[in-house]
């Protein structure tokens, strides 16, 4: 490739001073000046009266922590989408909140206070975990903002303000009226270091290394009647801190060996109660003795057989993980500890007849990493059991961006085991608004004109019990699952409340829903989406959103996750400092989206290096043209009307890109179409063609081509683009706000022009070869080749004083020169007659036949070897090659 797009520097001294792209481009400069003045200048706000609109139900981040890769990535594709149809539609609703209630940012709190929220009075606790909050997200707020992202900043909200927690309630009462809600006392997925209940979802496999340990159980009586004295059958487990839990065993009913054992009973060794043995098909034949034990509980299949079979309920583990009265001399133990010990205790009475190092997969509470409990408490849930198939229905109604997701929410669906648990046992979060009657259990509800409430500072809507006239009430102390409120983030922008006079539900800004677009990651498809989905679904029969963007995630070099345990964690705040923001948005928009994919500097150089070429080419296109925009010319010269053409098919396929999301093809597409096409081939034609004197068409052609290149990139690269179109076209306006660009309707035959542009880059190539300057005069050149309409562009910007055309093929003759092997094939094949085979093919003992290469005696297929061509030309004249033309110069 040339540099010959950079500014002739001779002709351009004499009016420098009027130059408006003076000097290089600064990103350092430039990005932080326009990322202010765009949020002073409100350049992103939504406009409530625009005809046409697109929405976007951006995701709140959870309060956590600080920026990371995931988060500008994530932000960067959303603001992709905004860029674009903000300038194609009249106006784009693109929100920001933060998800500033429950466990993340109570943990977030604890963490950077170094406390512990079980030592504080509730209301000072979550004084706290405002404080942190609202400091983190100040910051992070300006980090979003230094991301260029074009969030419309009046439009704001988070998930702990008084309007969200009214919303939220409203939602809770709305779906118990309807009958989706309930309250139980029942086993529970309970997160020990959290000491909260949690839902299915918030449940996570993790790889553990453990013992597994056989243990020998007496048996007291078989089916048939009193065992042998002596007579065991072995138990084999990895939590032997459920013996005191033991409640039954199991066999399978296909289980020959073991089926005279169903019927009688076992006792438990150390804690010594008597359990039934009983049969049933959930037992896993292929693990241990096939013989299982039933403990209340230590996994899913507990609780089920616990159910089934109404057996008793023995809790020997509580709310902390600590060992529980019926547990004996191992009370007030943790679990891990009384694991140790009791293991110690069997082996010391006999009954411990192996433990073997064993690897297996637990459940853990994915915010801690802690393994959960079941445990027996009362909470409240929302039913969805009942309505897999609806909700998977609703999951079709939208369109998924990239398709292959919609199969994750359905997976997820189909999986569940659990309705969802709503309440939790924490601090900062929003109040369930409910009281409970002290003598019958009643539930009462708050009034919906009363919320938001918190029950345990407000009082009950009624002096009494309305089921039994009891006149307490103790109010609920639970709050909510955070997720239960950021499933309602549609209804939150669309102002959702109960209007008293109507007595029904009403949106505020009712346009906006459904949204045209639910943008996140694939890693809270079971989380965020499917919660929003069920309960917008719930609340207004509608499925909340047209579109579906799901992206993926960001892995290091080596496409590893990122982790801090790994140590490979790279800092948006680390990138920034070495690469401009544009950059960054160049390699964000380098993978399909749905694919994780690798932070790799290399591609953040490539975006650099487009931010220069960009740059230079406008000085040159700038030093061309005249300051104000020439009228169209009647008659385009054939090789400007080709460049429209080209240019009209660009803004289409880029456009249709888009639209579906497709960020890098459209990246792609613009940006070879921009610097092959646009700078390497035309912008030298016009370059030669101006050098000439003045050309109307030329000029025209340049500042329009320019025009809409700024405007296809703005998207990509606002910061840039914004500072050219500033300079060059507009000082009053942004060219985020102006209309996106449409084809012209420019008609050319692009073929024959793609082909004179070769032939151009040919005959350059030519003279920079034999040492010509790039305007030396070439008396004869012969095209053989299709480029009729383009001969005058051709002869003109190479200067040739006589082109000849030619349809048909030159006079070359084809010589097979050379034989390359693969040696990777050949060798594993011959061997040692590799060395026999090279020789004779180096003395051209060989023979082609076919797809058959004959050497040395031996045959070789066509995968094994390709043959090397030289092509001579004999008549006068040198020739170049094209990809579709020879070029030969007289
Ligand atoms: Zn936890
Ligand atoms: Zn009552």
């Amino acid at each position: 490739m040339s540099d010959t797009q950079d500014p002739p520097q001779d002709e351009s001294t004499a009016d420098k001073s009027e130059d408006a792209l003076d000097g290089e481009y600064d990103p350092r400069e430039v990005e932080p000046e326009w990322q202010d003045r765009w949020v002073a200048d409100e350049t992103y706000a939504y406009d409530e009266d625009a005809d046409t609109r697109f929405t976007i139900d951006t995701p709140p981040p959870t309060v956590s922590g600080n920026l990371h890769m995931g988060h500008l990535y994530q932000f960067t594709l959303q603001d992709f989408v905004a860029r674009f149809h903000r300038m194609r539609d009249d106006t784009v609703y693109f929100p920001f909140g933060y998800d500033d209630n429950g466990i993340a940012s109570e943990r977030l709190t604890e963490r950077e206070l170094d406390i512990r929220h079980q030592d504080y009075p509730r209301r000072e606790f979550q004084e706290k975990c405002r404080d942190v909050c609202t400091q983190f997200e100040d910051e992070f707020t300006e980090d979003v903002q230094s991301l260029a992202i074009s969030i419309d900043w009046d439009n704001t909200y988070k998930t702990i303000a008084p309007d969200v927690q009214r919303v939220s309630q409203l939602s809770f009462l709305d779906l118990y009226e309807q009958g989706r809600e309930y309250r139980q006392r029942a086993p529970t997925i309970w997160c020990p270091d959290c000491e909260t209940a949690i839902s299915q979802v918030e449940q996570e496999d993790k790889d553990k290394h453990t013992k597994f340990n056989d243990i020998a159980f007496d048996l007291v009586e078989t089916g048939e009647g009193p065992a042998d004295e002596n007579a065991t059958f072995t138990i084999s487990t990895t939590r032997p801190e459920l013996l005191p839990a033991c409640v039954a065993v199991f066999v399978h009913p296909d289980d020959d060996e073991n089926q005279h054992l169903v019927g009688g009973s076992a006792r438990v060794p150390i804690f010594e109660q008597e359990v039934p043995i009983i049969a049933d098909e959930r037992v896993d034949m292929e693990t241990g003795s096939g013989i299982v034990m039933c403990c209340t509980f230590g996994d899913q299949n507990d609780i089920e057989w616990y159910q089934a079979h109404d057996l008793p309920l023995r809790l020997a583990i509580d709310e902390s993980a600590t060992m529980t009265d019926l547990a004996g001399d191992y009370e007030g133990m943790h679990t891990t500890e009384a694991r140790e010990a009791i293991i110690e205790d069997l082996d010391e009475e006999g009954s411990l007849l192996e433990s073997r190092d064993h690897d297996h997969t637990v459940q853990v509470h994915e915010r801690c990493e802690e393994e959960v409990e079941y445990l027996v408490t009362e909470q409240w849930y929302i039913e969805l059991l009942d309505k897999k198939e609806e909700y998977i229905a609703a999951g079709r109604e939208m369109e998924w961006y990239p398709e292959k997701m919609a199969t994750r929410y359905e997976h997820w669906i189909e999986g569940l085991e659990w309705d969802w648990c709503i309440s939790r046992q924490r601090d900062s979060g929003i109040p369930i608004p409910v009281w409970y009657c002290d003598d019958c259990g009643e539930p009462v509800m708050a009034e919906r004109e009363q919320l938001p409430v918190d029950p345990l500072s407000d009082d009950p809507p009624v002096e009494a019990c309305p089921h039994c006239g009891h006149d307490s009430l103790t109010p609920e102390e639970d709050v909510f699952d955070t997720w239960a409120t950021s499933s309602l983030t549609p209804l939150v922008n669309a102002g959702w409340d109960w209007d008293a006079d109507s007595e029904s539900f009403t949106m505020e800004l009712p346009e906006l829903y459904p949204f045209d677009l639910r943008p996140q990651g694939h890693d809270i498809i079971s989380f965020w989406l499917f919660h929003t989905v069920v309960k917008c679904y719930e609340h207004t029969g509608e499925v909340p959103f047209e579109n579906v963007m799901i992206n993926g995630m960001v892995l290091d070099e080596n496409r590893e996750a990122m982790s801090k345990s790994k140590g490979n964690v790279i800092p948006p705040s680390e990138v920034l400092e070495k690469f401009p923001v544009d950059a960054t948005r160049y390699w964000a928009a380098g993978t399909s989206i749905g694919d994780d994919f690798p932070y790799k500097e290399g591609d953040l150089e490539a975006g650099e290096r487009l931010l220069q070429k960009l740059w230079n080419a406008s000085r040159l296109v700038d030093q061309l043209t005249p300051a104000a925009q020439p009228d169209e010319p009647d008659d385009l010269a054939a090789v400007d009307e080709w460049l429209l053409a080209e240019l009209d098919a660009t803004v289409e396929s880029v456009t249709a890109k888009f639209e579906d999301y497709e960020f890098s093809k459209a990246r792609n597409e613009l940006r070879s179409f921009f610097w092959n096409t646009f700078c390497d081939d035309y912008l030298e034609i016009a370059k030669q063609r101006l050098s000439d004197g003045g050309d109307t068409s030329t000029e025209f052609t340049l500042l329009q081509a320019h025009r809409t290149f700024l405007q296809l990139f703005a998207p990509f690269l606002p910061h840039i683009t914004e500072e050219l179109w500033e300079r060059c076209y507009d000082e009053d306006s942004s060219i985020h706000t102006t209309d996106w660009p449409t084809a012209g309707g420019y008609d050319a035959d692009l073929e024959a022009g793609e082909t004179a542009m070769e032939v151009v880059s040919a005959l350059r190539r030519y003279k920079t070869e034999n040492g010509l300057p790039l305007n030396a005069d070439l008396d004869h050149v012969e095209v053989f080749g299709h480029i009729a309409g383009f001969e005058d562009a051709v002869a003109e910007a190479m200067h040739v004083a006589q082109l000849d055309t030619y349809d048909e093929t030159p006079d070359i003759t084809t010589e097979v020169s050379g034989i390359d092997l693969d040696y990777s094939l050949v060798g594993p094949e011959f061997g040692s007659e590799v060395g026999a085979i090279d020789a004779a093919i180096e003395d051209g003992d060989y023979e082609i036949d076919g797809d058959t290469l004959r050497v040395a005696g031996v045959e070789l297929d066509d995968e094994m070897f390709a043959v090397e061509e030289s092509r001579t030309y004999s008549g006068e004249g040198e020739m170049t090659e094209t990809e579709s033309a020879v070029v030969v110069v007289r």
